[in-house]
This record gives C-alpha cells, sequence and structure tokens, in this order.
C-alpha cells in the first residue's frame, strides 16, 4: 500500500505542477506499524497515519494547495481535540530515545547522500586517517556497549580479542539472521538504515586488521537485501568500500549471504558454517570465532543492532553513551511489540526503561480494556513475566533473574484471555521444530517436552507430569550444546513458576 501511497503521490503532485518544489523522499519504517503507512510532511513534522491512496488527493489539496491541514483522526490519546499533532506530539515517539533508530524513517536509504549529510561516514574517516585501531577498541570498551544478538558480550571486549590474534586474514561478520517470529528490529535498520551497520563493520575491519566482511542476511527479507545491495554498490562508488579507503592503503569489502530461514543459523557458530556453505549446525566453543571464524580465521561476529551503535559512539563519545542505561546494561535498545497491545511496532528506549512504560504508556496498553497477563521477551525461547515484574528496570541481568532474556528484542504481550499452558506449547513447537538435531538433550529432550505439553493441553495430563516437565527443562538448559537448546525450556519453566495453576487447571478439568 505505501508504494500506491507513493505513487498516487507522485501523481498529484505531476498534476499541479509541483514536482520540482516538493520532494516525495521514500524512507524507512518509523515503527508506529499500527498505524501505518504513514506520511509526514516538511517542515512542520506533520503527521499523517493510515493513509490510504484515496487520502493523497485530499492531503495535496488541503496541505498543499490551500495551505490548511487535513483534518484527521489520529492516535488515540491524540485524537480527541481532532488536531494534527506532529510527531513529537504524539506520545508513542516522545516517550521514545532514538539512537540507533535515528536515522530510520528519516532518510532515504537508498541514497547515500543523505546518510553523509546526517554525518554518515564520519566515524570511519576519523577512524582511518586520525585514531589508532588501540584508541577505538577503547572508546568502544568505555561506552559499556554489550552485543545486541542476546548474549550481551562486551563489544570491545570481542573486538579486542580478535585484533590481539596474530593469525591473517581476519574478517568481519554481520549477523542479520533475525529468526525471532514477532521480532524486526533488524529488518527495519537494514531497510531504513543500512549504510549505519557498512561505516561500523568497515570501523571494525579497520581496528581488528580485517579486508573483507560478509552480512549474513535472511533471504526472506527481500527490501532489506536490495536497500543492503544498493548501499555496498554506492558505498563502493564512493570510495566507502573497496580499495585505499580515504586515499590509504587500507582495503575493505562486504559480500552478502543469503541464509535459507533455519532458526539456528542465529547462533553465531552455525552462522559461520552456514557462511561457508557447510550444514548451519552449532559447534563447541572454543575455539571461539575471535580464534577460529570464517575459514578458520579469526572472525569478529557482531549483529545488526550492535553495528548500528557504533557509529554514533564514536561520533558523541562514549561519555555521552554511558548517559544512557543501567549500571551494567548501557545505551539504549531497540524492541518490536507484538501480540495484545494497541500499539504494535518498534521502538528504541533507553536500558533500564520499565515494563510497564514500553507496555502502558509507549505501547498502548492492551486492546479491548482487557486485563494484561503476561510480557514474553526474548524470541520464542524466552521467559514470560508476569505483572508483578512490570516495574522492574529491565536489562540483561534483571530480565535473567526473573526467568527470562533480553535476546535479541522481541516483546510479545499476553492478555487475560491467554492460555499460558497452550503459549509454552506454541513456543516449544517452534524451538523443537527449528532444532538442528546435533545434540541429543535439545533433539529429544524438546520432543518429550513437547509430547507432555500437548497431554496436557488435550486434557490427558497428569499431575506427575508437572514435575516431569521441570526436571526435564532443567536437564534441556543445563546440557544442551548451544543457546536454542539452553534457552528453549524458558517459556515452560518461567510459565511453570509463574502460572502454575493453569497447568494444574488443564490436568484437574481434563481439558
Ligand atoms: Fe542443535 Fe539444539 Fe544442540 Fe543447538 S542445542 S546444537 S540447536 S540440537
Amino acid at each position: 500500500e505505501s508504494q500506491a501511497i507513493l505513487r498516487e503521490l507522485e501523481r498529484e503532485l505531476d498534476d499541479y505542477g509541483l514536482k520540482e518544489n516538493v520532494r516525495v523522499v521514500k524512507t524507512g519504517c518509523l515503527g508506529f506499524c499500527q498505524h501505518g503507512p504513514v506520511v509526514m510532511v516538511h517542515p512542520g513534522e506533520i503527521f499523517y497515519c493510515q493513509v490510504k491512496p484515496e487520502d493523497v488527493k485530499e492531503l495535496v489539496q488541503t496541505h498543499l494547495i490551500d495551505g490548511k491541514l487535513v483534518e484527521r483522526m489520529l492516535y488515540q490519546e491524540d485524537l480527541t481535540g481532532r488536531r494534527i499533532p506532529s510527531i513529537n506530539d504524539i506520545h508513542f515517539f516522545k516517550a521514545q530515545e532514538r539512537v540507533v533508530l535515528q536515522n530510520c524513517g528519516v532518510i532515504n536509504p537508498e541514497d547515500i547522500e543523505e546518510y553523509i549529510a546526517r554525518d554518515g561516514y564520519f566515524a570511519l574517516a576519523d577512524v582511518i586517517l586520525n585514531k589508532q585501531p588501540g584508541e577505538i577498541i577503547d572508546i568502544i570498551s568505555k561506552s559499556g556497549l554489550r552485543g545486541r544478538g542476546g548474549a550481551g558480550f562486551p563489544t570491545g571486549k570481542k573486538w579486542e580479542m580478535t585484533a590481539a590474534q596474530d593469525v591473517t586474514p581476519k574478517y568481519v561478520v554481520c549477523n542479520a539472521d533475525e529468526g525471532d517470529p514477532g521480532a524486526f528490529m533488524d529488518r527495519s535498520i537494514l531497510e531504513g538504515d543500512p549504510h549505519s551497520v557498512l561505516e561500523a563493520m568497515a570501523i571494525a575491519a579497520c581496528c581488528i586488521g580485517a579486508n573483507q566482511g560478509y552480512i549474513y542476511v535472511r533471504a526472506e527479507y527481500p527490501v532489506a537485501v536490495e536497500r543492503l545491495e544498493i548501499a555496498i554498490k554506492q558505498a563502493r562508488e564512493t570510495g566507502l568500500l573497496g580499495k585505499g579507503l580515504f586515499g590509504t592503503s587500507f582495503d575493505f569489502d562486504i559480500e552478502l549471504r543469503l541464509g535459507a530461514g533455519a532458526f539456528v543459523c542465529g547462533e553465531e557458530t552455525a552462522l559461520l558454517h552456514s557462511i561457508m556453505g557447510a550444514r548451519g549446525e552449532p559447534r563447541p566453543r572454543p575455539p571461539y570465532p575471535a580464534q577460529e571464524g570464517v575459514w578458520g580465521k579469526p572472525t569478529l561476529i557482531n549483529n545488526v543492532e550492535t553495528y548500528a551503535n557504533i557509529p554514533i559512539i564514536l561520533r558523541r563519545g562514549w561519555e555521552w553513551y554511558q548517559g544512557y542505561g543501567t549500571a551494567t546494561t548501557k545505551g539504549t535498545k531497540v524492541f518490536s511489540l507484538a501480540g495484545k497491545i494497541n500499539n504494535t511496532g518498534l521502538i528504541e528506549v533507553p536500558m533500564g526503561t520499565s515494563l510497564r512504560t514500553i507496555i502502558f504508556d509507549i505501547g498502548g496498553g492492551i486492546p479491548g480494556g482487557r486485563k494484561f497477563k503476561a510480557v514474553q521477551t526474548g524470541g520464542p525461547s524466552g521467559g514470560c513475566i508476569p505483572e508483578k515484574f512490570l516495574d522492574r528496570p529491565i536489562d540483561y541481568e534483571s530480565l535473567k533473574e526473573i526467568g527470562s532474556i533480553m535476546g535479541s528484542g522481541g516483546m510479545i504481550v499476553m492478555s487475560e484471555d491467554n492460555c499460558m499452558v497452550d503459549l509454552a506449547r506454541f513456543y516449544l513447537e517452534f524451538t523443537q521444530d527449528e532444532s538442528c538435531g546435533r545434540c541429543t538433550p535439545c533433539r529429544v529432550g524438546t520432543k518429550r517436552l513437547l509430547e507432555i505439553l500437548k497431554r496436557i493441553t488435550e486434557g490427558q495430563g497428569e499431575m506427575e507430569d508437572l514435575d516431569i516437565l521441570e526436571r526435564l527443562s532443567l536437564d534441556i538448559r543445563d546440557a544442551s550444546l548451544c543457546g536454542l537448546g539452553q534457552t528453549a525450556p524458558n517459556p515452560v519453566l518461567s510459565t511453570l513458576s509463574y502460572f502454575k495453576d493453569e497447568y494444574i487447571a488443564h490436568v484437574r478439568n481434563k481439558a
């Protein structure tokens, strides 16, 4: 529909002879998905949402020709005055802190000039021309940035470990294999601001001594793939990728590798195997990718959001970045909001923001006046968090303490009419299906877990099944080879811990 609106706008402006005076810019996503497609008019950041192609005539006539604003019903709490808010008046945006997403929905991601106009590639120039690799790694370490792919490993430490290897060649890899159902943080960054990732990878390459990078991106993200291809081509043409960057002897280029949709390929060692054309199976660590990665050589692997933080940290300084977040987790985090929530979409908030702020303030609460029951953070293998923890500031540690994980940032909200046992079964079906089968605890254990959950939800469960569920979950968690198996029991363990009464009701009522 956005494409149809774009065509309509261009046609309408052409009819009025306004094409020379009014620029139509196609951007990435602003994150206000529930109320899209959106059109923003500058100057003034006048914001129209839920636009349809047939609205375009009125919008152009009234806004641009007559100079009046179109009265349009907007987002709930802004509706009452029947006025047109600017984007800054909308609560969904007001409560956010857009650092990583600063260019998404603002610039044309298919035009490198627009990225450069917002200080893009300045950090890379500074790194190559004026700084020593050690200085940059030190800044990244001091910023407190931790891997946004889920594990939260300190990014500076990872860079330092890879830089310290004396084996060459080395490689830089971007993990863009975002496979969590309901999560689209990386996709949105790649579609809305692909150059931020390319710039960060070039900076990383300069710091660790690599000349080749790979972006492993899901083939199911065709727009992200297309925009990356355009961005790489434009960066090469502008001399920002390829031979002799900024007139120095530093060469760096990037190739895309398309993933075929296996969830396990988001695990870094499986992803590295897949880049080399091998079966996407995890392997034990050590050796870590920093020691032996692509083609057996030292490899730095970070995810999309982690890389997207790098240029802005270098431009604004680690002290500025440290200003966001908690004692253990600095910066901001992009979350995707899905499930029973009014404002499904993509948001960015400082680490340490409470779940209540995210779900009720920014997310607009639960539709239809229903009661909140739980939120699952961290994708299909995250835990379900009940209401009593809504006011906890969230970071890697606090989520772990309450039986969940940050993961890459998916958040699925459940209301009072969701059955938590059905939900645990749903997620187990997903992880069981995606298990690569390499190790027994995950391959067999998740299958047995799922059988028990099916028994319970189909009215065949016994009380002793609840103990078996718990014991088996703990065994799978402790004995599985990779993160997929280690976290797969989280939905079961957390629902058993916080919603055991629902399991008991299934068993007692045999339904
Ligand atoms: Fe494969 Fe599961 Fe073992 Fe990971 S834990 S290696 S996904 S079988």
